[in-house]
């Protein structure tokens, strides 16, 4: 006999009757006009973004976990980092060295939660320093669970003539390729019952024009995803992605959108505003628990309204 804890009993006390919540008023922030060079910190976001840093409440769901986050310095990333320590899994984040210091915040986050953070700075566009980043945080975290797909990069060009083959090659490597060396170099290490989640997005069905490298790159890794999915099924690894819709993070305001567009930003969306980092963690909570064991190949849309298919 293990000494497994009772699941028919809570683990945490309640603190308070749960109180609905408008969605539509949930978050009232206006957003100025601003802009920041790539990649962008959460720390000068005006106003900050909410990735659950008193918000997000954990009840222990991945328990002993061992999770790498690319990009789990801000963004989706950071707020995916700060549940996963609060339900109980020890954390390896990827960054880029320019995010240092939204990178330590999340690691002091982390140690709160009682959990081990792992930071691996380094650019992922770099094929060797994409798989070295697996095998670092197999080492720090002493495996591997759930791996979560996240890095990304987005530049708005509102014209064809503008989109330099440069940063068409940076976006495929940074978006596209990326995940796919990481994912093989992390295979050897993902036991049945592991699960990887790849960011995709709302632009891989309804694409904004000016946004050919980026939308084209979030298609790519859904149906990377849906592949994987069927092929390591057998071995008992989930393959499953995230769709978000329009997030308040800082990839918007290093040049994801046009400055002038960001206070109006996600405003056309059924609930009215951007979405806030720590209203995606729960999806990847759920994709990466038990709970999920029978979906595999699913893309889980966050969107605030915005329809899918
Ligand atoms: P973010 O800028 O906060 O996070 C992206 C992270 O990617 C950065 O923090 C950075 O650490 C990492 N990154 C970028 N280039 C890198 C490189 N060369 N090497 C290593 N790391 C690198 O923005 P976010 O919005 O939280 O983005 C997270 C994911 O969400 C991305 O995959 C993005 O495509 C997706 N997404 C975002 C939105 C949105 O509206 N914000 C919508 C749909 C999908
Ligand atoms: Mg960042």
């Amino acid at each position: 006999m293990t000494n497994s804890p009772d699941p028919a009993q809570p683990t945490d006390e309640p603190t308070a009757e749960a109180t609905l919540v408008d969605p539509t008023t949930k978050y009232e922030v206006e957003i100025p006009v601003q802009s920041q060079p790539v990649p962008g910190l959460a720390s000068e976001m005006v106003p900050p973004a909410d990735h659950g840093e008193t918000t997000y409440v954990g009840h222990g769901r991945l328990r002993g976990r061992r999770a790498l986050i690319t990009g789990g310095d801000s963004g989706i990333g950071r707020a995916v980092a700060i549940a996963y320590a609060r339900e109980g899994a020890d954390v390896a984040i990827g960054y880029l060295p320019e995010e240092q210091s939204d990178a330590d915040e999340v690691a002091q986050l982390v140690r709160d939660a009682g959990r081990l953070c792992i930071q691996l700075p380094g650019d992922v566009g770099d094929e060797e320093v994409a798989r070295s980043l697996v095998r670092d945080a197999v080492a720090g975290l002493g495996g591997l669970d759930v791996l979560v797909l996240n890095a990304a990069r987005q530049r708005k060009v509102e014209k064809l003539e503008d989109l330099t083959s440069e940063q068409w090659a940076e976006t495929m490597n940074v978006n596209v390729n990326a995940p796919f060396w990481m994912m093989q170099e992390a295979l050897g290490h993902l036991q049945p019952g592991s699960s990887v989640i790849f960011t995709s997005s709302v632009q891989a069905y309804t694409p904004s024009p000016g946004l050919v490298d980026y939308a084209a790159s979030r298609a790519a890794v859904n149906t990377m995803s849906k592949c994987l999915a069927q092929q390591l099924a057998p071995r008992g690894i989930r393959v499953n992605a995230v769709a978000p819709g329009p997030f308040w993070t800082a990839l918007q305001v290093s040049g994801g959108q046009l400055p002038d567009a960001l206070p109006t930003f996600g405003h056309k969306n059924p609930l009215g505003r951007p979405g806030q980092p720590v209203e995606m963690a729960g999806a990847y909570v759920y994709l990466a628990s038990e709970e999920a064991s029978y979906t595999t190949g699913n893309t889980l849309s966050v969107t605030g309204g915005a329809p899918t298919p």
